[in-house]
């Protein structure tokens, strides 16, 4: 009976043909242990010379690293293997006999491996976060199905920005200078006064020219629009949607965190209250004058020095323990080997703590005199994600470094209404959001402040004219939270093909 890997639990003791590819090959007298993968999972399969026949068994020793199978067999429990069976071959079928694979076991850089992503994507550790990437798109959908919401579709060819024009992508419609969408808020927002509750799930386009872990130019973005809803139940929601995201994944994507090598204890907090804390009072916890549960910002970044330092001599006293080993002439290949790859580690992780050391008073000073007007930076984000341990939410921005589209605080119009939400972990923004201004003349005055075209706009000031209410949303990044959750280094590994600056192939 032919299945999928993912399905094998339930055919033990049967005979089950898998169709799929070699990831790995190991062989032996008379064995082969071939590693097979067919997009479901990955499973051990033995092929034994005795059990198939001399004749069969040579097509099995010629088998390359991807290479497409076919094998018949009995699904056999074996606790050790990652998913607990293998296959213990009764007849193989050769479909294709694969070139020599240019991704080898050993390690490659990051540039040679988006070079080849359109094979990288078929690596255990990719092939993982591509399945954690579609099971949080499934349950985004799920959330807000749910509950009423309405997905739309924005466009994506704009004739206008909605906040200015640096980070734009210029393009020729029909003659007429047009844009690729940054955000599908504004038609959103025309949206949601027509379904009430809207979200929209789209392709986003920012020429953003500067290689950061977290940047792409192209990234999906989700972007819920409530009418009648102000900042606080915006906030509300926005807690409930990230907890019920993250318990989804790691209900349902057990094997891929595992491949992953994913700790979890820190998403397991996620169910916590997420802390509110307004711009603010945020600067004044980076400046060090408030503490957070007794931790002090300015402090921990000294802290972090002493550890580093201290980190270092420790590294250092082992390799010289480690190459007097070696010198001393006593230890076997296998010995020698192990001891070697300890040093070549602690080396490694000596260059990173010395860029640590490098980088941390870079931070110091970012922190200590953050400016009450100041957006944050990636440092920045991290130091207050790290002293609360949980995602935080950042609220009431100064309206002089928000969109124009952001209500002004009714006590104090220099503040916008605007909240983003930092992941922990070092992972900084992964929502930005708001109420809307609904003062018609106050948006008027902001587009002109912005210098932004007023005649672009007139539809959405429509909006404002004909039943106008509070409303609110806010913009989740696909990609942030995929990387968040597979605590990836690198933005790239999150989307199948990355478009970022200095990269649009394969
Ligand atoms: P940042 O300050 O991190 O550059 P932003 O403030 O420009 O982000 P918003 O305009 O608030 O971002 O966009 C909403 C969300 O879209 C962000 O919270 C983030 O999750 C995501 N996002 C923004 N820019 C990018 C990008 N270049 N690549 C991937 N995701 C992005
Ligand atoms: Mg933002």
């Amino acid at each position: 009976m032919m299945t999928y890997i993912r399905e094998i639990a339930k055919h033990e003791g049967k005979e089950v043909t898998l169709k799929g590819w070699v990831a790995n090959k190991r062989d032996s007298k008379g064995l082969a242990f071939i590693i097979l993968r067919d997009g479901s999972g990955f499973i051990q399969c033995v092929v034994s010379e005795e059990t198939i026949g001399a004749d069969n068994f040579e097509p099995i020793k010629r088998l390359t690293m991807e290479s497409a199978v076919e094998l018949k067999g009995t699904v056999v429990k074996d606790e050790r293997q990652l998913g607990g069976f293998e296959l213990q071959v009764s007849e193989a079928t050769v479909i294709s006999i694969a070139d020599e694979y240019p991704i080898a076991k050993k390690e490659h850089g990051p540039d040679f491996l988006m070079d080849h992503r359109h094979l990288w994507l078929r690596s255990k550790r990719q092939w993982a976060i591509m399945r954690v990437r579609n099971r949080i798109i499934f349950a985004i959908h799920n959330f807000f199905q749910a509950k009423g919401f309405v997905q739309m579709d924005a466009p994506i060819f704009t004739a206008n920005a909605c906040e200015g024009t640096t980070d734009l992508f210029a393009t020729d419609f029909y003659g007429e200078p047009a844009y690729l969408s940054q955000s599908g808020q504004l038609y959103g927002e025309a949206m949601a006064m027509a379904q009430g509750l809207i979200y929209t799930f789209g392709p986003t386009f920012r020429a953003e020219k500067s290689k950061t872990r977290r940047h792409l130019s192209e990234f999906w973005m989700i972007e819920p629009e409530m009418a009648f809803f102000d900042l606080d139940m915006d906030m509300d929601l926005i807690e409930e949607f990230i907890q019920y995201v993250v318990a989804d994944i790691l209900a349902h994507c057990k094997v891929e965190l595992e491949t992953l090598e994913r700790d979890t204890t820190m998403l397991e907090k996620v169910k916590e209250k997420f802390p509110r804390i307004t711009h603010n009072h945020a600067a004044k916890i980076l400046r060090g004058e408030v503490e957070v549960n007794g931790k002090n910002a300015l402090k921990m970044l000294e802290q972090d020095t002493e550890d580093a330092k201290a980190r270092i001599e420790a590294c250092k006293t082992e390799i010289t323990d480690r190459e007097q080993k070696i010198a001393g002439g006593t230890l076997k290949k296998g010995e020698i080997n192990f001891n070697q790859a300890a040093i070549d580690r602690l080396k490694n992780e000596i260059k990173d703590l010395e860029s640590t050391l490098e980088n941390i008073p870079v931070w110091y000073a970012s922190a200590k005199n953050f400016a009450d007007n100041n957006d944050f930076g990636g440092s920045d984000e991290t130091i207050l994600t790290r002293l609360f341990g949980t995602p935080i939410m950042v609220y009431n921005w100064p309206g002089e470094i928000k969109a124009f589209y952001m209500k002004a605080d009714k006590n104090d119009p220099s503040i916008a209404r605007g909240v983003d939400v930092l992941a922990p972990e070092g992972y900084g923004e992964i929502v930005g959001g708001g109420e809307r201004e609904t003062d018609i003349d106050l948006l008027i005055k902001k587009i002109n402040e912005h210098q932004l075209p007023m005649e672009a706009f007139g539809w959405y000031l429509d909006l404002r004219k004909f039943g106008n209410v509070p409303h609110s949303g806010f913009g989740l990044g696909l990609e942030r939270i995929v990387s968040w959750l597979c605590k990836l280094d690198h933005i790239r590994e999150t989307i199948p093909f990355a478009r970022s600056y200095g990269r649009i192939t394969p």
